[in-house]
């Protein structure tokens, strides 16, 4: 299967339970997460391995964050870097992106911020390369924001296309409606859950994109969610 790019991150933390729980959040959103306990191993791993995007804690044993920061640049090393900080001081933050940090956030943050931090930066970072999907005889540009299935142009709704994209993004996993929810919808506490407006969504999507075509790629999975995938025999 084409069209899914899996980013990479690196992930230098020493605080074990805050490094799991990140690493399974970015996980279960499709990203791959090394994590390294510390500095010195988060900079070897940095200056060895190719990564999209590091994490990185300033507070660590050893050589701290602003050290492996600053040592990374000096190998010009061109990785974005969002920097994770407990100590919210203007000092820090300006010592931080002086040393060549890319953005940062402060501790304790919530996760849907942490993803859209991540998700600006790994499109930043990816500029030069415009982030185009493709599954089986669908594909959408990002950035020309088109949506084409074999070879018919499909106008789609703006929601309709982050849904899609999103959708091409986890394709081959399941998405759920709570994801959507807190990652195309951006909401995350509600009374009243989006379930009926998003199966709305879903369903015109679906006309749109699927329905008027041989094979099926988008499909409910009954009380779980959705999946855009390739149809298998
Ligand atoms: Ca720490």
């Amino acid at each position: 299967m084409r069209g899914r790019c899996v980013l990479k991150i690196l992930l230098i933390e020493d605080e074990p339970r805050v490094a799991r729980a990140v690493q399974e959040g970015l996980q279960a959103e499709g990203f791959r997460v090394t994590i390294a306990a510390t500095g010195e191993d988060g900079f070897f791993r940095a200056t060895t391995e190719p990564y999209d995007l590091i994490l990185l804690d300033l507070m660590l044993p050893g050589r701290d964050g602003l050290e492996i920061l600053t040592a990374l640049r000096a190998q010009k090393s061109a990785t974005p870097v969002l920097v994770l900080t407990a100590r919210d001081t203007v000092q820090d933050r300006v010592c931080g992106l002086d040393a060549g940090a890319d953005d940062y956030l402060i501790k304790p943050f919530a996760f849907p911020e942490l993803l859209a931090r991540i998700r600006a930066l790994a499109r930043r970072g990816r500029s030069d390369a415009p982030p185009r999907f493709v599954l089986a005889d669908l594909a959408l540009d990002v950035v020309a924001r088109t949506c084409v299935r074999n070879g018919q142009n499909i106008q789609l709704t703006n929601r309709e296309f982050d849904l899609l994209e999103y959708l091409l993004r986890h394709a081959g996993h399941t998405v759920t409606r709570e994801m959507l929810a807190r990652d195309v919808w951006q909401v995350t506490e509600r009374m009243t859950p989006l379930n009926n407006v998003i199966d709305v969504h879903i369903a015109r999507l679906r006309a749109k994109m699927d329905t008027p075509f041989t094979s099926r790629l988008l499909r409910t999975i009954r009380g779980v969610g959705f999946v855009l995938a390739e149809e298998t025999s």
